[in-house]
Parts: C-alpha cells; sequence; structure tokens
C-alpha cells in the first residue's frame, strides 16, 4: 500500500534485490499513475489499485496488455488486501488513509509490515486487539520500534522497563522559539539524516513525528506512558534502546536507511544477507545524545498530553496535525501555528473515553472540520 512513496519505493528496491523470497501481489498509489504503471510492468502484480478514480482508464489503458486487473477508488483501496494470495500487507500510505486497510488486511487473517504509523495513533488500541484476536503479526517498519523489535528478540519473556525512542532533532534542532517564527516550507522539508515523504519530514522538523513514535511504541509493545522516553541523538546511528529489569540496556545501530527495517520487517525472523553501506566508527568518533525541548517543539510535549489522556485523543492529535502539516506546505499557517491548530482541536473535539471505529471516524471528521477553519 503506498508503492510510490519513499517506503513504498524502498520496499520494492529489497524485493527486487530478493527474488527468491519475496512476489508482489497488489501495488496501490494515490495520484502517481505513470510510477504505478512503471512498477507494474516491472514486477507483475496480479492486481494494482489507484485511489484517484479520475485516473482508472488511464492505468487501465497502459496495462491492458498486461495480464494485471486494474481497480480505482479508495474502497478498492480497503478491499485488496484480503486477496487471498497475500501473506503480509506492508501498509506505507500516510496518514489516517491508512486505517480502513490495515483493519481490513488484520481481520482477513495477514500479517502486517507497519509503516504507517498514524493508523496506530488514531486507533492502536482497536489494532492491535484485532490483531491478538485474529492471531496476526504487526512487524513494525518505523526505524525506531524496528530497532526495539529487534532487542527483543530472545527477549520475549523478560519484561521491559523502559524503552528510549531516540530522535534526530531534525533541520530545527537547537534553535529556540524566536528563531522558528519565520522558518520556510524548503527549510523544513530538509531533513539533516533521512529523506522522507513530505508529510513526515515536516513532522521530523516539529517533532511531532517523535510524538507519534511514542503513542505507536505504546500499542506496538504494550507499554505503559511512563515506560517511554525520548531521547536527541543527532547522529542518527542508534535507532532506539531497551533497558530491561536487571539494568541493561540493548540498542539496535547501524546507518539511517530505511530499506533495512523495511528488510527486517518483511523477512523476519530471516536476517537477510544485503549490501547496504556498512557502519565505520571513525566516521563517527562520538554519538551524543541531548534532552528534546518540549517548549520549543510544542508538539511532541501536546503528543505526550494525548497519550495522557488517552480515548479519542490521540486521533484528534493526529487529525488536526494532518490538516496543519497540509496547512503549512500550503503556505496558510507558519510553521509555529501548528501547534496552536492541534492545541484547539484537542480543548474543543468532544472527549471520547473508549471509541468504537465508528467514533474514531466521526472524530476524525469533526476534527478535520475544526482544523480547516482554524487554518
Ligand atoms: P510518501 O508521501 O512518500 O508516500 C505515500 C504513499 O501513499 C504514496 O504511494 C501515495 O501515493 C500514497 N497515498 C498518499 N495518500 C493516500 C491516500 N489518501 N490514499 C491512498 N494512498 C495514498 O510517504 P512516506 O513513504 O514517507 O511515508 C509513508 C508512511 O510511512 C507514513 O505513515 C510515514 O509516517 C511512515 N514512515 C516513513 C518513513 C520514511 O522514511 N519515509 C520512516 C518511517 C515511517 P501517490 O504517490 O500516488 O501520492
Ligand atoms: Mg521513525
Amino acid at each position: 500500500m503506498g508503492s510510490t512513496g519513499s517506503i513504498g519505493t524502498q520496499a520494492l528496491k529489497v524485493i527486487e534485490a530478493n527474488p527468491d523470497h519475496f512476489k508482489v501481489e497488489v501495488l496501490t498509489a494515490y495520484s502517481n499513475a505513470d510510477l504505478l504503471i512503471e512498477q507494474a510492468m516491472a514486477f507483475r502484480p496480479n492486481v494494482v489499485v489507484i485511489g484517484d478514480e479520475s485516473k482508472f482508464t488511464y492505468v487501465n489503458d497502459a496495462l491492458f496488455t498486461y495480464d494485471i486487473k486494474v481497480y480505482a477508488g479508495q474502497e478498492a483501496l480497503g478491499q485488496v488486501v484480503e486477496m487471498e494470495e497475500i501473506d503480509v500487507v506492508l501498509t506505507a500510505l500516510v496518514g489516517y488513509a491508512g486505517l480502513t486497510p490495515t483493519m481490513n488486511a488484520i481481520y482477513a487473517g495477514k500479517n502486517i509490515a507497519l509503516a504507517n504509523k498514524e493508523t496506530l495513533v488514531v486507533a492502536g488500541e482497536l489494532v492491535t486487539a484485532a490483531a491478538k484476536l485474529k492471531g496476526v503479526n504487526i512487524y513494525p517498519v518505523d526505524s525506531e520500534h524496528s530497532a526495539i523489535f529487534q532487542c527483543l528478540v530472545g527477549e520475549w519473556h523478560n519484561p521491559i522497563e523502559k524503552i528510549y525512542l531516540t530522535a534526530s532533532g531534525g533541520p530545527f534542532r537547537g534553535k529556540c522559539k524566536e528563531d522558528l517564527v519565520g522558518v520556510t516550507k524548503a527549510q523544513a522539508l530538509k531533513h539533516p539524516n533521512w529523506e522522507m515523504g513530505a508529510k513526515i519530514t515536516i513532522d521530523s522538523a516539529s517533532m511531532m513525528n517523535k510524538g507519534l513514535e511514542v503513542i505507536e511504541a505504546k500499542w506496538l509493545f504494550g507499554l505503559r506512558n511512563e515506560q517511554i522516553d525520548v531521547i536527541v541523538h543527532p547522529q542518527s546511528i542508534i535507532h532506539s534502546i531497551v533497558q530491561f529489569e536487571d539494568g541493561s540496556m540493548k540498542a539496535q545501530m547501524g546507518l539511517p536507511d530505511m530499506k533495512l527495517p523495511i528488510q527486517y520487517a518483511i523477512g523476519y525472523p530471516k536476517r537477510l544477507p544485503a549490501n547496504f553501506p556498512r557502519f565505520n566508527f571513525m566516521d563517527y568518533p562520538s554519538l551524543t545524545f541531548e534532552a528534546p525541548d518540549k517548549q520549543t517543539f510544542r508538539n511532541l510535549q501536546l503528543a505526550f498530553d494525548a497519550l495522557e489522556q488517552g480515548g479519542n485523543a490521540p486521533c484528534i492529535l493526529n487529525a488536526a496535525n494532518e490538516v496543519a502539516v497540509q496547512a503549512f506546505l500550503e503556505d496558510k499557517i507558519g510553521f509555529l501555528e501548528m501547534s496552536d491548530v492541534i492545541a484547539d482541536c484537542l480543548a474543543k473535539v468532544a472527549f471520547v473515553k473508549k471509541p468504537t471505529l465508528v467514533e474514531y471516524e466521526e472524530t476524525d471528521q469533526s476534527t478535520r472540520e475544526k482544523a480547516m477553519e482554524l487554518v
């Protein structure tokens, strides 16, 4: 899901390098029809889905002579994940749109390789409960969560005392609020260590990405809120750390390259050989650590607050953030105003303590309306 994006294209590189291990059944995109067609010709899936229905004829005509079925629209995106031939669904689409396909895939008994963190932020309790019920695994793709997962192999019976999610700090690390007033989207889109899609790159600059990851970690690893901490590590070499009850800490390290966690998630439990560049200690004579600045990067504090509040608060946080990021990318609001929109929505959208899936949908919708008014 989301094969034309940053994670999607890197996943296809992993698959291309391991033709004996993986076969692509389905590819999906939202509007990038040309790349989807190119990928379909190269990987020969059974089905492709283009989210934007107006591009159906274009894609269908291009793939007419290939034995590939073409579907279009949101409903099709939610349905293809149920196909019998599928073992693992890699959810690499962006934002709330990932929730329905992920839930449907789980109910159809498919294992999930989860990049789409927003799904767990919005409805982590429901998603993980459904996975448990259906006996399916959710393999993390997010590098921090992959790191924790890798540290936990062989430790399943040893309780976690604490986890530390590492954060690069993004392009604005060390800045104060005044410095951030007039920053442009071009500056915010320049991440020091990772090349990613636009939404997550803005989230990284505002530290919302780390906030979303804290909530993601809670649900993936069944943690209490106070067991999750964030530490800024500008070199992005240590991808995260688990501390056990004897005080011992395990960390997973490597050069920042999303192909590694993608490959680990879809290849688990195997470590498939790969020729990714290797870490050289002499290139990084010091690895450094700092406390996150939750006052300047208010989004991180807002995410911790939403986590503490529970219920539909993380869903409100996510929807408000999606609208705010889009508005920032369209030059409608400033960088710091994204936090104002999110805080306002958290204060004003109706709180629900134990939401159903329908109530999550309603929360998402009403938050988007409120946030749109604000931007
Ligand atoms: P991109 O924006 O690069 O790609 C998003 C993909 O999803 C594209 O294929 C896009 O199609 C498709 N898509 C977007 N919106 C919709 C929609 N409404 N319905 C259906 N498909 C849609 O994002 P990334 O690859 O950067 O991120 C994907 C997910 O992975 C996010 O949740 C992100 O937080 C997470 N993640 C990403 C990392 C990274 O390094 N990039 C690292 C860790 C997590 P089209 O191209 O046609 O628009
Ligand atoms: Mg991450």
